[in-house]
């Protein structure tokens, strides 16, 4: 696999890193690592670790959020005078809450040529293990720190129907899982915590129950959480219980059904509705 041309102009590579598991890392990455002339990092001591490892020798520059703007302009300068580089971050893909965004725009501007080189995204693999909807998806990154504008950026989705994915740090699960609760109410969330690592978990509850369990759940994480009802589905919510039960007797659902069905529209046990229908 031949992926630089040294006759042409500078290219920049965007090269996806392993999230935990130095195994994942694609054989094209690895190409590209070994053939440019510069490899742009997050922080080039981590970074120093994977090419230690992969045995590939390359000089470094650093290209971190609080040098961007500065770093940009090297590096613009550098794929100008046809230099080939890769950027990459600490863990995953550039771009997705890592520094990236502002030497791509600026190399779109420049009419430099950009290539993504694919591999471990954490939010897409949280999502696929979830069993949650894949089909549309909101990804938000990682909710403001401040208490006022997390809670407005949450009453902005509060009725979005999209599976949501949030990036969290173990120290503010907690306050979060809240914020969620208080805004979204209950509904299903699942934490992917570790992936790729010895101890990957899904934990898959609704929020209620993983508030109960955050102040024990250490390591990365990403929380994916399940969208709103839909308008046509979130009627049911003002029924009562013996109403919501003969709208789908009406439908000819078997009891057994009905029931499993009017605990996933409520989001609670079916033991529960069960125990009220016999
Ligand atoms: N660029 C990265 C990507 O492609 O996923 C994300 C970088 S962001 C600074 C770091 C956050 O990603 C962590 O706080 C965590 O929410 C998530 N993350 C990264 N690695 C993870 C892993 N192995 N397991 C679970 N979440 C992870």
């Amino acid at each position: 696999m031949k992926e630089i041309n040294q006759k042409e102009a500078g290219t920049l590579y965007i090269v996806a890193t392993p999230i935990g598991n130095l195994e994942d890392i694609t054989l094209r990455a690895i190409n590209v690592l070994k053939n440019v002339d510069l490899i742009a990092a997050e922080d080039t001591r981590h970074t120093l670790k994977l090419l230690n490892h992969l045995e590939i020798s390359k000089p470094l520059i650093s290209y971190h959020r609080h040098n961007e703007d500065v770093k940009t302009d090297i590096l613009i300068k550098e794929l100008k005078q046809g230099k080939q580089i890769a950027l990459v971050s600490d863990a995953g893909t550039p771009g997705i809450c890592d520094p990236g965004e502002e030497v791509i725009k600026k190399c779109i501007e420049e009419e430099i040529k950009i290539v993504p080189i694919p591999g471990a995204c954490a939010m897409i693999n949280a999502l696929i293990c979830s069993g949650l909807d894949t089909k549309e998806f909101l990804f938000m990154g990682f909710l403001p720190l401040n208490k006022k504008n997390r809670k407005e950026k949450l009453k902005e989705i509060k009725n979005e129907t999209k599976t949501i994915i949030l990036y969290e740090a173990p120290h503010k699960l907690e306050a979060t899982l809240k914020d969620l609760k208080e805004i979204l109410e209950n509904r299903k969330i699942v934490l992917a915590r570790e992936l790729t690592k010895i101890h990957e978990e899904y934990i898959r509850e609704n929020l209620d129950v993983l508030i109960e369990k955050a102040k024990d759940i250490k390591g990365e994480m990403v929380l994916i959480i399940e969208g709103a009802k839909k308008k046509e589905d979130n009627h049911l919510m003002d029924l009562s219980l013996e109403e919501h039960y003969a709208y789908y007797e009406k439908q000819g659902l078997s009891k057994k059904d009905i029931i499993k069905q009017i605990a996933k529209d409520r989001n609670v046990n079916k033991n529960e509705i069960y125990q009220k229908f016999i």
